[in-house]
């Protein structure tokens, strides 16, 4: 501890800054509906960290909070709407969107949900049909 680098993000307006220090736990691309949905983008480019390494460093009375189901509490900005990132209390996992975090080298290691794609990528990196077994998933991978 103490030499780990720290990234820091904002929201799209700047109000809400925050911070997420060390490595993520699992980078990646997440093409379900619900992530669709939300991010108004045909895929969402996910950082996952322990809840602890992610801190708020600014504006943390400007961030909206929306839970339509118990898994995921999505978190942005109440000033200029931009997404900041979503806990998952149940998979103990804090999701910072990729863009949002403008110094950290992103590398995908995976792509999850796959079977519900809008937008193949064709980049070699593992498609999972939907969640890996150790978050309670299939682990089934699919053609790209
Ligand atoms: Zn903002
Ligand atoms: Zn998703």
């Amino acid at each position: 501890m103490g030499k780990e680098q720290s990234h820091s993000g904002a929201c799209f307006c700047g109000a809400v800054q925050f911070s997420a220090t060390g490595e993520p736990v699992a980078m990646g691309y997440c093409h379900c509906g619900s992530c669709r949905h939300w991010s108004a983008g045909p895929v969402n480019a996910f950082t996952l960290w322990k809840p602890e390494a992610v801190r708020v460093t600014q504006g943390a009375d400007k961030i909206g909070t929306y839970n339509k189901t118990p898994h995921s509490y999505r978190k942005w900005c109440k000033n200029c709407g931009g997404h900041i990132f979503t806990e998952h209390p149940g998979m103990g996992l804090t999701d910072i969107y990729a863009a949002t975090l403008p110094t950290l080298s992103f590398k995908p290691g995976v792509h999850v949900h796959y079977q519900e794609t809008v937008l193949p990528i064709h980049d070699g990196v593992t498609k999972l049909k939907d969640l890996p077994k150790e978050m309670g998933g299939s682990g089934a991978s699919l053609p790209e």
